[in-house]
């Protein structure tokens, strides 16, 4: 259903009353988060869960982040809590971390897309937990995107891609970290990644004192696992530095508009390539890429090129995002 989207803004108490207002009423709002901008709505209202499915056109099989007010709000949507996710809850919450549990039976499977597990968040926005207390429920929020495409980082992001499908955006500025929370599986027996994320797994590992598992692939059929994600409408490769210059020495690529994404240094010159020096700082680099990768699809090029970050853990976040952005996608 096409609807005017409103823009409020998170300075006005007025707009923070109207945001929260429309979200009592189960309509859908992009908040801003410190990963990106979260498409919100009352985790307990399943009609306003089901309109975020619709507005970002994404299946309703894949899953939903549920963000909550404090730890103690846990026991609400979980059940048979493991003692490593208290320790990590106690550890790492209010922030990027999204643990999987099992869900209570009576949290509604249209916000855990029909799984018996649940993801939760204690997210670390001021704004959004003042939201979260003063709804006093559970917030269901992916990235305020459509489906696949570019996460948000800003609410002109958001605008960009959902306008006249969303009640509200609600504008904190940008996004601290800049990218999607990790997501950990602690409903076997040794703590699994299930989405690299900010919270790294050695951080995880250090405050647990055990093992944790980062698989490269994994089985579940969830959104966060899909190949093709994160996706900008331009033409995106990966590549390494090396392929990177050889690609734009070689005569056939002279005229072709191209843009680059890099962060070791380039001492080639070209007209046709538009150069975006990126942060040598992982958490710099986190917070800018997806603006950039927002600016850069809309420069009119006729592909994205960017350089392969390092291969650690540190950067294990930054690379998926950009190994899906960049995966092949028959569009
Ligand atoms: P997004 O909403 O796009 O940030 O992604 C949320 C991701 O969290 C999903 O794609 C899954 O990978 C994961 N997730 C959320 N809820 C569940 C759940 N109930 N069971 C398993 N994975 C989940
Ligand atoms: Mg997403």
């Amino acid at each position: 259903m096409q609807q005017k989207t409103k823009l409020l803004q998170a300075h006005s108490p007025k707009d923070i009353a109207t945001a929260i207002a429309l979200l009592k009423d189960g309509q859908i709002v992009a908040v801003p988060t410190e990963t990106v901008y979260g498409l919100a709505a009352d985790a307990k209202n399943p009609d306003a869960v089901r309109n975020i499915f619709v507005a970002k056109g994404r299946p309703a099989s894949h899953p939903l982040i549920v963000h909550i007010a404090s730890c103690a709000k846990i026991h609400e949507w979980a059940d048979h809590i493991s003692p490593l996710a208290s320790i990590l809850a106690k550890q790492f919450w209010p922030g990027p971390l999204t643990l999987l549990l099992h869900k209570k039976p009576t949290v509604n499977d249209v916000v855990t897309g029909g799984l018996p597990t649940i993801a939760l968040r204690v997210p670390q926005h001021p704004l959004l937990l003042e939201i979260l207390e003063t709804l006093d429920t559970g917030l269901a929020a992916p990235s305020a995107n459509q489906h696949k495409r570019l996460s948000p980082t800003t609410a002109q992001h958001v605008m960009d891609g959902l306008a006249g499908n969303i009640a509200a955006v609600l504008d904190g500025g940008p996004c601290s970290f800049g990218l999607e929370s990790t997501i950990v599986d602690l409903t076997g027996s040794t703590p699994t990644i299930l989405r690299p994320g900010p919270i790294t797994q050695q951080m995880l590992e250090d405050t647990l004192g055990m093992v944790v598992l980062a698989p490269e692939h994994h089985t579940e059929h969830v959104a966060g696992n899909m190949v093709v994600h994160y996706q900008p409408r331009t033409q995106t490769v990966l590549m390494p530095l090396r392929a990177l210059q050889e690609y734009l020495l070689a005569p056939e690529n002279s005229t072709k508009k191209l843009a680059i994404m890099h962060y070791s240094s380039i001492s080639l010159k070209a007209t046709n390539v538009l150069f975006q020096v990126m942060p040598q700082d992982k958490a710099a680099y986190a917070r800018a890429m997806y603006q950039v990768l927002h600016q850069l699809d809309k420069a009119g090029v006729e592909q994205i090129l960017i350089e392969t970050p390092p291969n650690n853990i540190a950067w294990r976040d930054v690379l998926d995002r950009l190994t899906k952005a960049s995966a092949y996608d028959k569009r």
